[in-house]
């Protein structure tokens, strides 16, 4: 409201200007009249006391004569003074003596006395002044006089000065007026104008408006100035605001539609690599089937062949002519051959997909040396070879037993195959640092530098060598990946007609102490299992007798302290006991004499194993069998098995149950089994064996895992479920490549395991011989 603040603000400005000048006009007006009748009051009281004086000298001698008459028309010469009302003259005594009055209604008063000192008296009494003044004569007073004087010449002096003041009032307050309209004009106008467009640009963000500005220089134009250059700079910062703003939008509307495309971008990908996923996922999936069908396909029909050509060699069923043996031979060979080749690329192939899962444990290098040599020896003996081993019994290392003696088997295989009749062999393990270094050394023909890096290729066989012996090339990359997957790398040293030396370090584990493990009690897991203890306080041959027995299945224990060796034997009770001889601080006839005396243990069959050659004095104080050493395996094996298997033959003998659906391989399970006196039974799938083991228990079952219908996992779930059969001795013997998880599960729910892709053979019968007892030669 533009007009009402203009009102309001020259209104204020107005009044303010009339209420200053009133109230300063009234404060001078009122002060002029107080001043003035002050002074005119003075003045009367002082004309008074002339006249009272006048009166009195004229009196003084009318009073001394006493001539009242002179007295009265002294005081009637005060006619001519209109002012006043009436007067007297008094006695030294107070009586009147002549008196005067205007009219005759006038009243003279009685006098009141004047205080000692004083020569005259006056009060103000309404509109009168009233004086009363000694008439002195020599000094002496000799009568008063009393005059009494109206004032309403003073009052008629208020009104008209009271007139004037507010005449001056009117005109001033007219001149302040004026006085307001000028101002208004030069200051109230400015201010409201400025005060309009201040709204304006609050209001409407308008920062293009300017106040007028006035003529002069004062203040207010500075004020107004000062406005409008506030304006013009907001106005330029504002449109250097929008000018950025309309930057930024335009940026992020660039940078939204360059989002969208990259976030469209990233679905598009996100959507390639789903599919690329699921992609991959079916490729691994299909792989993972191509792996487990073929290891299983191809395995299958080949153990077959292996193992009937096996029974055909021995001329079990009739004698063979010189050509079908060799026919027979060549069946063999090939079926091997092929047998190692797809075990390979399988083994490769899994390698390869990422597939091969390895069981990592600590594990005691000199034995896994040990029978990697039995395993050997034969081999290298029918090239006249020398074949050693060097490791300190302490070492373990950090490995999957079963892939560290592929590599180790592998390595020494090579050195056998390629290096030349007569030649030597070393597999040896020592310990740098922290690590454990591997080394197969042969004096063999060597390889040439430049083929050196090449040899870990799948299928690459050197020009020379490997043209004049069989193989696929496939060996050493096998290998090389596995020492890979244990986060080591195998390396070749070699010089060509010098020897080859192929080396790999893997991480040492905490030494496993065979003694203490002994000693400590640690009761081995599967109790059916025959166990051998071995008491022989020489580090080097127990640990070779041990190699000897635990790659035959044997569950070893090692007694190095022949003092303790009686207290060992009744404590873990095994199955056998092999004794050294010479020994401290017990010798080996003392413990011999001891273990058969004792009831505990006198019927534990006794090998000895000594250099010393006494038989006689063995056989005298007991021992069941007395070998010389050095022993071989196949001796040592024989004698225990012998002592073994000596056992009564139970009276009701249930049979061995073989679950195969390969018929070939089923039928030639049996045949293996019943030739060497068992009785069986066989079942082609899972639910003729279920319905046989409810029927008839059986005394161990050979299953397979890979089965129509129901599968050995789910008959091995059953039957370890149910109180009837959680006993039931179960080894599995398949072709199908397992899972930690697999094999996890077979290890705590079956007996032994046995893989169609390695020789199981020689092992299975072991086993047997060990867990069944035998009846007459039945098939069921
Ligand atoms: P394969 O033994 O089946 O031929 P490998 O992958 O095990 O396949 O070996 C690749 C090649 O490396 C062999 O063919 C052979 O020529 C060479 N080689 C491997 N070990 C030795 C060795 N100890 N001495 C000489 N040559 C070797």
């Amino acid at each position: 409201m533009p007009g009402a603040q203009a009102n309001s603000i020259s209104r204020k400005l107005t009044w303010m200007n009339m209420l200053v000048s009133s109230a300063a006009l009234l404060l001078a007006c009122t002060a002029f009249i107080a001043y003035d009748r002050v002074t005119f009051r003075e003045a009367k009281v002082l004309n008074l006391s002339t006249q009272a004086q006048i009166i009195g000298s004229n009196s003084i001698s009318a009073l001394l004569f006493n001539d009242q008459q002179s007295a009265e028309n002294t005081l009637s010469a005060l006619k001519a003074a209109h002012n006043i009302l009436s007067a007297g003259i008094y006695t030294p005594g107070g009586r009147l003596f002549a008196s005067y009055s205007r009219d005759s209604t006038s009243q003279t008063a009685a006098i009141p006395s004047i205080p000692p000192g004083q020569v005259e008296i006056h009060w103000l009494k309404s509109d009168e002044i009233v004086l009363v003044r000694l008439i002195l004569f020599e000094g002496k007073p000799t009568g008063m006089v009393y005059i009494r004087s109206d004032v309403r010449e003073l009052n008629g002096r208020m009104k008209r000065y009271a007139g004037i003041a507010a005449i001056v009032l009117a005109v001033c307050l007219m001149a302040a007026l004026l006085v307001s309209s000028i101002f208004r004009k030069s200051v109230a106008d400015p201010i409201v104008r400025l005060a309009e467009v201040a709204k304006v640009v609050s209001r409407d963000k308008n920062y293009s408006v300017r106040a007028t500005p006035t003529r002069d220089s004062s203040e207010l134009a500075i004020l107004i100035d000062a406005f409008n250059e506030m304006l013009s700079q907001i106005q330029q910062s504002e449109r250097a605001l929008r000018k950025a703003h309309d930057g930024l939008e335009h940026r992020v509307l660039e940078r939204t539609a360059e989002l969208e495309a990259a976030k469209k971008e990233v679905e598009e990908f996100s959507h390639s690599i789903l599919l690329a996923k699921e992609e991959v996922e079916r490729g691994s999936k299909f792989k993972d089937q191509f792996l487990s069908t073929m290891s299983h396909e191809l395995r299958t029909p080949l153990n077959a062949v292996l193992g009937f050509s096996d029974l055909l060699a021995d001329e079990r069923y009739g004698p063979l002519n010189e050509r079908q043996q060799r026919y027979v031979s060549h069946i063999h060979t090939g079926g091997k051959h092929l047998l190692s080749l797809i075990s390979d690329i399988l083994d490769l192939s899994k390698i390869e997909a990422g597939r091969m899962e390895l069981a990592i444990e600590s594990l005691r290098v000199a034995p896994t040396l040990g029978e990697v040599v039995s395993v050997m020896q034969p081999l290298a003996e029918k090239k006249s070879q020398t074949l050693t081993k060097v490791a300190d019994p302490a070492l373990s290392i950090r490995a999957d037993s079963t892939r560290f003696r592929q590599v180790l088997l592998n390595l020494v295989g090579n050195a056998i195959k390629f290096t030349p009749n007569g030649g030597h062999i070393e597999l040896s393990a020592i310990l740098v640092q922290d690590k454990v270094r591997v080394e197969v050394r042969d004096d063999g023909p060597g390889i040439p530098p430049e083929e050196q890096q090449r040899i870990f290729e799948a299928f690459y066989r050197l020009r020379e060598t490997g043209k004049k012996t069989e193989g696929t090339g496939l060996g050493l990359a096998i290998t090389h990946r596995l020492v890979e997957l244990h986060g080591g790398e195998l390396s070749l040293e070699s010089k060509v007609g010098e020897g080859s030396c192929f080396y790999f370090s893997l991480p040492a584990a905490a030494t496993i102490s065979i003694a203490t493990a002994a000693k400590a009690g640690n009761v081995p897991k599967s109790a059916h299992l025959p166990r051998v203890l071995v008491i022989e306080d020489d580090r080097a041959a127990a640990q070779l007798i041990q190699s000897q027995l635990t790659s035959a299945g044997y569950e070893v224990m090692v007694c190095l302290e022949s003092q303790n060796a009686l207290e060992t034997a009744v404590q873990f009770h095994p199955g056998a006991i092999t004794l050294d001889i010479v020994m401290k601080p017990k010798n080996g006839w003392e413990i011999l004499s001891q273990l058969k005396r004792d009831p505990r243990t006198a019927q534990i069959p006794l090998i000895v194993v000594s250099i010393v050659d006494q038989p006689g004095m063995g056989a005298l104080l007991g021992a069941d069998e007395y070998l010389v050493k050095p022993v071989e395996k196949k001796i040592l094996l024989a004698a225990l098995e012998r002592r073994i298997n000596s056992r009564p033959v139970s009276a009701h003998v249930r049979p061995i149950l073989v679950v195969e659906d390969d018929t070939a391989t089923r039928e030639f399970i049996a045949e293996m089994l019943v030739t060497r006196g068992y009785t069986v039974a066989t079942a082609a799938d899972g639910a003729q064996a279920r319905a046989q083991v409810a029927a008839n228990l059986p005394e161990l079952v050979i299953l397979d895992l890979v089965l129509p219908g129901v599968s050995g996992f789910e008959l091995l779930g059953e039957w370890r479920a149910s109180p009837r059969t959680a006993d039931l001795p179960v080894f599995v013997l398949t072709s199908k490549d397992l899972n930690q998880e697999e094999q996890r599960y077979l290890r705590a729910h079956a007996e032994s395991l046995f893989r169609k892709q390695q020789p199981w053979h020689e092992e299975l019968a072991k086993q047997l011989a060990r867990v069944v007892s035998m009846g007459p030669p039945v098939k069921v």
